[in-house]
């Protein structure tokens, strides 16, 4: 497990590159500058890392393209101590964003291969996320609920309806919505029933997995 000032011009590069595609929030930028994705993937792909690009991972399922990362961040607008649910903790690449941005981050994978490789690499560098799950994310986590912020990290068919459920007043939920190709979507609650949704670009997620593996 090794960080090397070759790996720190990469990120700072990564860093210009998501600029000029338009992230501006400084936390979110200065999370991605410090965090080691090299260490988040499979061997072979070390060279790659810090392109702005989404690789595979362990049980067919991929790390999610660095601007992708930084654009959801961005959107859930995550402050120091907010607790945050993250659905589909893959690599826990996002979860070390969330932690570095202060969140209390709670993050549910239904991959068992992943969730026990991803429990026990996150604490190695440090991270650590409140609670690990392995579960099913279409249910959310009610025994924690309500969130500030609630992050899908997968391709949703449909809006869960426990995820809306279960965020605070204030809170937001960031989800990709769509089949084949995915709106970024972003419901803000603005009352006990009331959402207030806003629909961003296009983006490609592995699938939101319900029922089945
Ligand atoms: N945040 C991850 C992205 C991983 S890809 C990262 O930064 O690496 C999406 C992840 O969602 C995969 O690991 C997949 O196994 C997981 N997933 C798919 N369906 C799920 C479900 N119903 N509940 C929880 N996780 C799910």
């Amino acid at each position: 497990m090794k960080d090397t000032f070759k790996h720190k011009g990469m990120r700072q590069q990564l860093v210009n590159v998501l600029k000029t595609k338009g992230i501006t929030n400084e936390n979110v930028l200065r999370a991605i500058g410090k965090i080691p994705r090299h260490l988040f993937m499979d061997s072979g792909f070390l060279d790659h890392a810090y392109q702005d690009k989404a690789f595979p991972i362990a049980a067919d399922q991929t790390i999610s393209q660095p601007y992708t990362v930084a654009f959801q961040t961005e959107l859930l607008q995550v402050e120091k101590g907010d607790k945050v649910l993250e659905i589909g903790t893959g690599s826990g690449y996002q979860t070390a964003v969330l932690c570095e941005l202060g969140a209390k981050v709670y993050s549910i994978e239904r991959q068992q291969e992943l969730f026990k490789k991803t429990s026990q690499f996150l604490p190695k560098l440090g991270y650590r996320a409140k609670k690990l799950i392995f579960g099913d994310g279409y249910k959310g986590l009610v025994e924690e609920a309500p969130y500030k912020g609630i992050i899908v990290t997968a391709g949703a068919p449909f809006v869960p309806k426990p995820l809306l459920a279960q965020l605070e007043i204030g809170g937001r939920l960031v989800i990709p919505v769509g089949d084949q190709v995915q709106t970024m979507t972003l419901f803000v609650r603005k009352g006990i029933k009331s959402f207030e949704k806003t629909e961003f670009g296009e983006f490609r997620f592995v699938p939101l997995l319900e029922d089945k593996n």
